[in-house]
């Protein structure tokens, strides 16, 4: 059991970090709150959420977001850019963003090609 005072410094230390850090410090964390019940699996996961003041097609944009292929960028969180990068995952079919062109879907953990 933590404290409020616990909770808030650790939140102070993840609100101190670039965006990539923060999304690798929640990739090690969240999992641990998936839940398997009637023949389903829910994930906890990190989503960017943007409204659109379109006025051909307004409305809230969810995109899941992905982990950095560590694999790929020799171990690093690749580019310290933002969340600039965006797509689809191949098998969940869910729109998908990450600082990086290369991440694995935080639901299935398939590989996505971002652009
Ligand atoms: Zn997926």
């Amino acid at each position: 059991m933590s404290t409020d005072e616990d909770r808030e410094r650790l939140a102070g230390h993840l609100a101190a970090l670039p965006v990539r850090e923060l999304v690798d410090v929640l990739r090690r964390v969240l999992p641990h709150f998936e839940q398997e019940a009637y023949g389903m699996r829910t994930a906890l996961t990190l989503a960017n959420v943007t409204w659109y003041e379109d006025d051909v097609d307004p409305g809230l944009d969810v995109e899941l977001v992905a982990w950095p292929d560590r694999d790929h960028y020799g171990g690093e969180l690749g580019p310290d850019q933002g969340l600039w990068e965006n797509g689809r995952c191949p098998r969940c079919d869910v729109e998908v963003t990450s600082n990086a062109k290369r991440a694995h879907c935080p639901y299935c953990g398939t590989a996505c090609a971002l652009t």
